[in-house]
Parts: structure tokens; sequence; C-alpha cells
């Protein structure tokens, strides 16, 4: 069916060069390219154009409907992103907020390599080509007591590992641990990306030693077992203990793999948090790969650590995927700074660490403080409730960390939604949780210093200032 067209409107149009004789556009040309504006404003007269055709209307002033359009896609453009935001969601190693957030010797580490010139390959003591891995290596191994390397993240570690013990083999997994990690990673993709192929055992609840024992055959390349941390099993459950399946893939010969997911390497017993496993456990029971991310528990940058035996490290060194998978200089610099706060004991270097340990009575003292500031100077309701923060990361997952929330009523001009999304338009935005028509303030993920900002956003997402 025809459909009538508003020919006026559409007549109504600019011209890319009406656009660029504007005011506005000079001052874009100063700092874009020629054809980046022309494409900009070319693009904002389709979208008019298009909204027209679409039955819209036309706008009064095309010409300056065009300018804003091209001026709101300026703005982003130029804006640095990733940005900053205040987490107060109290989860602390959130994976959309960018996991651990770095201490300040690895954030030194990083702008001193990263503004010049750096010894990432190179060996200084003898004037010749140095191994990258060399920066991270011996402390790994110091802390570890294994041979160790650095690659991209944790899927890659378990990528590169499967490939180079399993390829064109089987690994056996039990069927209680092929979980989804989140954002999409679930082991039986990265086994098949590893040409390595799947053979599951036990049931979803109860796997047996005996399950592996007799699964076994000649062309199982491994065995692999998962830290499922981001799901819990409750009730008639089970597993072999690793130091089983570990006596076991010795006796078959055959490498015991684990994927441990958040890497602990300090003891997080003081906070609570007992059932994170320690890197350590593992590798004593007698795993001979484990594999874990940087930016979990290790509270580092994004990267993947595998250690394990020394003759396996060095396969995995020589496979060319090693070579794909890599780390970046501002990685390593980051990551280098990490560990040797990690080996002499600064754990208070590391926020995701420092913050998972701060107790609910200081976390108590500063909801107080923060709540009597709200109240005493913007229209807000505040009180101070019991809740749990979240480790988060794929991390204990039913495990919360005691912690003393602000927590925010409705007033009657805003809900807890219109607040949320005042909040998140703010600059820097705010993140926050929602629980029962209440915003809910944990100051456990806020640090100290943001306190005058996070005030400030709430002041004007409620309308005051
Ligand atoms: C988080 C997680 C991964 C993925 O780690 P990335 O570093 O994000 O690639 C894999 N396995 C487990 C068990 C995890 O918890």
């Amino acid at each position: 069916m025809q459909r009538s067209i508003p020919h006026a409107d559409l007549r109504a149009l600019p011209s890319v060069d009406d656009v660029l004789q504007r005011e506005a556009a000079r001052k874009w040309l100063e700092f874009l390219p020629r054809e980046t504006v022309a494409g900009l404003v070319r693009a904002a007269i389709g979208r008019l154009r298009s909204s027209i055709i679409a039955g819209g209307g036309g706008e009064t002033n095309p010409l300056h409907a065009v300018e804003g359009d091209i001026a709101s896609n300026v703005n982003r453009l130029l804006r640095s992103t990733p940005r900053r935001v205040i987490n107060a969601s109290g989860v602390i190693l959130h994976t959309n907020l960018g996991r651990a957030p770095l201490g300040a010797r690895a954030l030194r580490a990083i702008s001193e390599t990263a503004g010049k010139y750096c010894s990432l390959e190179y060996d200084i003591e003898h004037g010749k080509r140095g191994q990258r891995d060399a920066h991270c290596g011996e402390l790994l191994e110091t802390l570890l007591g294994r041979p160790a390397i650095a690659v991209n993240n944790n899927a890659a570690a378990i990528f590169l590992v499967l490939n180079e013990l399993a390829r064109d083999g089987h690994v056996i997994v039990s069927r209680g641990e092929l979980v989804e990690i989140g954002d999409g990673f679930r082991i039986p993709d990265i086994l098949g990306a590893s040409q390595a192929s799947l053979t599951e055992v036990g049931a979803t609840n109860r796997t047996h030693l005996e399950d592996y024992r007799s699964a076994i055959g000649p062309g199982t390349k491994a065995l692999l077992r998962i830290h499922t941390s981001n799901f819990r099993m409750v009730g008639f459950t089970g597993r072999p203990a690793l130091g089983e399946l570990a006596e076991l893939a010795r006796a078959a010969s055959i490498p015991l793999v684990e994927d441990l997911g958040s890497g602990c390497m300090a003891d997080l017993s003081p906070s609570g948090i007992v059932e994170e496993p320690l890197v350590t456990d593992s590798l004593e029971a007698g795993v001979n790969v484990v594999t874990f991310s940087g930016d979990k528990l290790l509270g580092g940058p994004q990267a993947g650590i595998i250690a394990g035996d020394a003759d396996l490290v060095a396969r995995f060194r020589r496979n060319p995927l090693f070579r794909a998978l890599r780390v970046g200089k501002l990685t390593l610099a980051a990551l280098n700074a990490t560990l040797i706060d990690i080996l002499t004991g600064n754990e208070s270097g590391i926020p995701a660490l420092r913050l998972a340990r701060l107790s609910r009575d200081d976390l108590n003292v500063r909801a107080e403080r923060f709540a009597n500031r709200l109240t005493a100077n913007a229209e807000f309701d505040a009180d101070v409730v019991d809740g749990e923060s979240v480790l988060g990361g794929g991390s204990t997952p039913m495990q919360g960390l005691p912690t003393a929330l602000v927590a925010l009523s409705p007033t009657a001009a805003l809900s807890a939604r219109d607040v949320e999304r005042n909040l998140r338009a703010s600059d820097p935005p705010v993140i926050v949780r929602i629980e029962k028509d209440r915003v809910l303030l944990d100051l456990r993920t806020v640090f100290e210093t943001e306190e005058d900002d996070l005030f400030a956003a709430l002041c004007s997402a409620a309308g005051k200032r």
C-alpha cells in the first residue's frame, strides 16, 4: 500500500553544504577532519529523512534538529570510554564494572611503563632479546611453587591448556561441573574450540571416583575439574576429593587440570570467606595444571594464569597459540606489581582484597555518617539497614559479606527507579541496587575519596542543588 509522503517536510531538509557552512560546523572542523564531519552531517540528515518518511513528521527547525543530533554524536565520540563509575552496588568483583580495581603499585607500574620504552622483551643484563614471560614467571613460581605463564584471560588459559594436552583426544568432565560461567563461557564450547572431545561422567548431582576410572580409555588425554563458582547445588550431592582424583590421574598417567576460576592466592578466612580454595591447595593435592583469572581474587589486571608441572608448562609455552593469546606490557606491569604486593603481604594495597576485608562495623560507621549527611542536606529518607555485599566474579556464590546499607525510601516525587536512572545519568555515573522500591547503597565498594561525588550525585538525583 502506498503511503503519502510529506513532501514539504522532505523539501525542508537542509543539504550537507547548508550544515557545513554554519557556525557549529566550523567549530567541529577545528578538531575533526572534514570527511568525518561531512559523514556525521549526512548521517544526521538521513536519520531525520527516515523519521519523516516513517511518519514521524518534520521538525519546525530541521537545521537545528540536525545540528543537535550531530553535536550529541560528536560529544559521545570524543568522550573517553570506558568511563569511571561509582560502584555502590556492593559487588566487589563486578564483571560489568571492570572486576578488580587496581592498586597504587599497579597503577604506578602502568604509567611508568606505558608512557616510555620498557624492557618488555629485552634482557638488560646481557643486552639482547629477552623473554616476555620473565616479568611475572619468577614471582608466580615463588608464590605457587610451580612454573607459571600468563595469557589474556582464564578462558584463554583453559583453551591453550586443552588444545595442547587434549587436541584430537578426550577430556573427562563431571556432569555436575559442566557450567556456564556467564557471558556465554561454557566448558563444552571451549573444549570444542580446543579440538578436544568431551566425555561426560556421573550425574548432575553426584559423580564418583569410579565414574572417572571407568571412563578412562586409550583416547583420554586429561581429567578436568572445574570450580563451580557461580552456582551451588545442595542436598544429595558429591564428588571425589581432589587428592583422590589426582591419584587416579597419576596411576593412569593422565594429567589432572583444574579450572579454579577465581584463583585465590591470599587466605580470605579473616573476612569470613572460607569457601574459596587456595591455588596452592590444589597444587599440593596433586593437580598437574591449574588455571585462574588475574582480575578476580588475585586483584590484578585481566589475565589468565597457568601454573603446574614444569614439563607441561613448557609445552604450553611452545604451543603457537601462546603467542596468539599473549598479554601486553600494560597487563604485565600491573600483574607484576600486584604479585609483588601479594608476596610482600601488602594486601591492603590490593583494593579487591581490602574491600573484601572491611568489617560490618567499619561499614556501619560510614553508612551512619553518610545517611545523616543525606537526611540533613537533602530530601531523602535514609536509614541504615543490615545487608550483604557480594564477592562476585563467579566466586563463593551464596556467601555474602555482612555489610551496612544506606537505604533510601522513595519520596512523593521520585520512585526508586527514578533515582536509580538519575544516578546513572550523573557524572560520574553511580551504580546502585534496588530492592522493594528502595535504593540501596553499599559503601563497601565506594572508595572513601568518592563519597563527596556520591553525595553530590544523590543531591542532584533528588532534584535538589
Ligand atoms: C570467571 C571464570 C572463568 C572465565 O575467566 P575469565 O578470566 O573471565 O576468562 C572460567 N572458569 C571459571 C570457573 C570462572 O569462574
